[in-house]
């Protein structure tokens, strides 16, 4: 494959510092770009003002240099979007794609439809018709088909979901004003001319509402490939909310080393004496997909664990 033909990225939320779940995310995008000969570039995913975290960003980016990551372009900043988010929402409500929604999270709690896929609740389709009288807009929510969405992943094999049943209606302009990720990363991925998304699994979910999204804007479709997702010992995912501790970036090959062993990747020991300089070109020419375990969410964090001090 040319380097024409893959362009790949790594796109951290700035919530926290980098921890081990999302440098496994960052090794993994990394390897496979840098073997099919292709770009990588880095995103900050700040459009959720609320949960960013001053100077997270900056310290994000200092570890990967730091860790010898070398990205192609500029960076992109989701907070500077906010202008193409909303062409693209007035594009999908031109199309009539997206509507109005005056619903609370309660009501959607109340009316009992059951819990979606990711653990929320599918949206009834209260205000599918329009709003009910008196009722103010709250969020816009995109129309989704009572069809199946699928696709391939190239770690976890065919996924696919009904997206009404199992889903329903998403937001895509949040109550608080917020635009919400899954449009952002669809409209990113798409401008930026993504041919391959690799990313944690704890993100698979969300595929086929992004390749929903991708298909009414007529964009093209990634391939995707869904790693295994870090949990610490009690199973939940590695995250500022689970308090997962920031990476020693001082910690250099070893650290990178326990990532790539956490991605099925057999590593010998001697490697872990090498300099970056040495590490970077073996870790390219060794990299198999093949061989990344098939496994989501819960995975022991005995790699994790297993840094070095
Ligand atoms: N920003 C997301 C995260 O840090 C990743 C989104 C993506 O790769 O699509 O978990």
């Amino acid at each position: 494959m040319s380097g024409a033909l893959y362009r790949g990225r790594f796109a951290p939320s700035p919530t926290g510092p980098l921890h081990f779940g999302s440098l496994v995310a960052a090794v993994g995008s990394y390897l496979d770009a840098r073997a099919a000969g292709g770009q990588w570039l880095l995103r900050i995913e700040d459009v959720d003002t609320p949960r960013n975290v001053p100077g997270a960003a900056d310290e994000v980016l200092d570890v990967l240099r730091r860790l010898g990551f070398e990205w192609d372009g500029e960076i992109v900043w989701q907070s500077q979007r906010h202008g193409r988010y909303r062409d693209v929402l007035d594009l999908l409500r031109r199309q009539g794609d997206v509507y109005p929604c005056a619903c609370s999270r309660r009501e959607i709690a109340d009316s009992r439809l059951g819990s979606s896929i990711d653990g929320g609740h599918v949206y009834p389709g209260t205000c599918r018709g329009g709003l009910p009288p008196g009722r103010e807009t709250r969020a816009w929510r995109m129309r989704v088909p009572d069809a199946s969405i699928g696709f391939v992943d190239r770690v976890q094999g065919p996924i696919g979901h009904n997206l009404e049943r199992e889903v329903g209606d998403f937001v895509l302009l949040r109550a608080d004003g917020q635009y919400a990720y899954q449009l952002a990363v669809v409209v990113d991925d798409a401008d930026a001319g993504i041919t391959d998304v690799v990313r944690g699994a704890d993100l698979l979910d969300s595929t086929p509402r992004q390749i929903w999204l991708q298909q009414r804007l007529g964009f093209a479709t990634p391939r995707y490939a869904h790693l295994p997702v870090a949990t610490n010992a009690a199973g939940e995912k590695l995250s500022k909310q689970t308090l997962a501790p920031a990476l020693p970036a001082a910690a250099g090959v070893p650290l990178l080393a326990a990532a790539m062993r956490f991605l099925g990747q057999p590593v010998p020991a001697e490697v872990e004496r090498w300099s970056l300089h040495e590490f970077w070109p073996w870790a390219v020419a060794s990299w198999s997909i093949e061989t990344v375990p098939r496994r989501r969410g819960i995975v022991p964090a005995a790699d994790a664990q297993c840094l070095p001090p």
